[in-house]
């Protein structure tokens, strides 16, 4: 049996394996604590525990560590995009970016992406496998460590679909929120989706109070699947039903992310099409200039369009706005430094 990636255990898991190796499960805690909070990645830096035990747990387990292959800094912001190289050689991107409330990270949740989104580069070179939860916890150790900047805001917006990796998404949220760990706030760490249906059924039943964003994009089902392929899966009305049975469970209010391409779902009619759809939920919307990347024909919106956008939804009570775009001048949109790593630019 090979070593047991220890990073990757909750609390819980640490405290059954602790004892599995005959040891006391006091340990646990203290382990738990050097790996997710103090964030270091070798057993022998863990100076309140035993010799004898540090060699145990180096014989049978291992510390997950990743690796900065590249770091981009954005000189408009200082927002900073990384490219980190898994264990098994993988690479993802994850994102740093500062806000008046501190920094926020935005994280992948798979190595690529099967959603196929229209506009987005993380999909365009496949699906290869899910991240595990000490490979979603280990960008932000990795990212702290390596920038001495503490992360109070977590975002699972990067490579990946976060509802089609369920069980280790929230696994990672239980370990970034947990007290010993990095104790990062539910509240304060969002989930985006494309809309997995079933998954959100589920995830209204976890009792987790992290916020829901939904990548909408668009207001009817045929332009909606036009640009992304799971509205063949689920219909707008199927989603925006378990989007209201979700609200009913939780009492949270959700995200609506609606990426504006030109001539595609920016009109007048378009904003008056959301308002119908949104109307009376608990919602917020956020707009964003979509990103424009290689190979793709989806132009951003024109100011004038996002400005009527914007205030033809709040008119009609819809709390709207648009997301401050960061990080211009790097390749800040997901999976772009990802694809030139592929192509063997970096
Ligand atoms: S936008 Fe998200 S869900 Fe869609 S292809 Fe990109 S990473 Fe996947």
């Amino acid at each position: 049996m090979g070593r047991v990636n220890i990073s990757n255990l909750t609390l819980e898991e640490l405290e059954k394996y602790i004892e599995d190796l005959s040891e006391k499960k006091f340990h646990a805690k203290q382990i738990f604590k050097w790996i997710h909070k103090i964030g270091v990645v070798s057993f022998q830096d863990m100076t309140d525990i035993s010799k004898s035990l540090r060699e145990k747990l180096e014989e049978n387990s291992y510390i997950n560590n990743l690796e900065i292959i590249e770091c981009q800094t954005s000189k408009k912001d200082g927002t900073m995009k990384f490219l980190i190289k898994l264990q098994d050689g993988n690479a993802i991107e994850s994102v740093l970016m500062e806000y008046h409330h501190g920094y926020t990270i935005c994280v992948s949740s798979q190595v690529g992406c099967k959603m196929g989104c229209k506009f987005c580069a993380s999909t365009k070179e496949g699906y290869v496998r899910n991240l595990d939860a000490s490979e979603i916890e280990g960008q932000l150790q990795t990212v702290q460590r390596y920038t001495g900047k503490k992360i109070s805001n977590v975002v699972y917006m990067g490579i990946g679909e976060p509802l089609d990796n369920y069980d280790n998404v929230i696994k990672s949220i239980k370990i970034i929120n947990h007290a010993q760990g990095l104790n990062i706030g539910a509240r304060h760490i969002s989930l985006s989706t494309c809309g997995v249906v079933p998954n959100i059924y589920r995830l209204a039943k976890e009792n987790i109070q992290a916020t829901l964003s939904i990548s909408l994009h668009a207001t009817s089902n045929e332009k909606r699947r036009k640009i992304m392929p799971i509205a063949n899966r689920y219909s707008i009305e199927e989603l925006l039903q378990a989007c209201n049975e979700y609200i009913k469970i939780t009492g949270r209010r959700i995200s609506f992310e609606y990426a504006l391409i030109l001539g595609e779902n920016d009109s007048y009619e378009d904003a008056m099409a959301l308002v119908k759809l949104l109307r009376g939920m608990i919602a917020h919307v956020n707009l964003i200039p979509v990103n424009e990347i290689k190979d793709s024909n989806y132009k951003k919106s024109k100011e004038e369009s996002v400005e009527r956008f914007m205030n033809t939804l709040n008119s009609c009570g819809i709390v709207t706005t648009v997301r401050r775009e960061l990080g211009s001048d790097i390749d800040a949109a997901c999976g772009q430094l990802r694809k030139k790593y592929l192509e063997n630019k970096i």
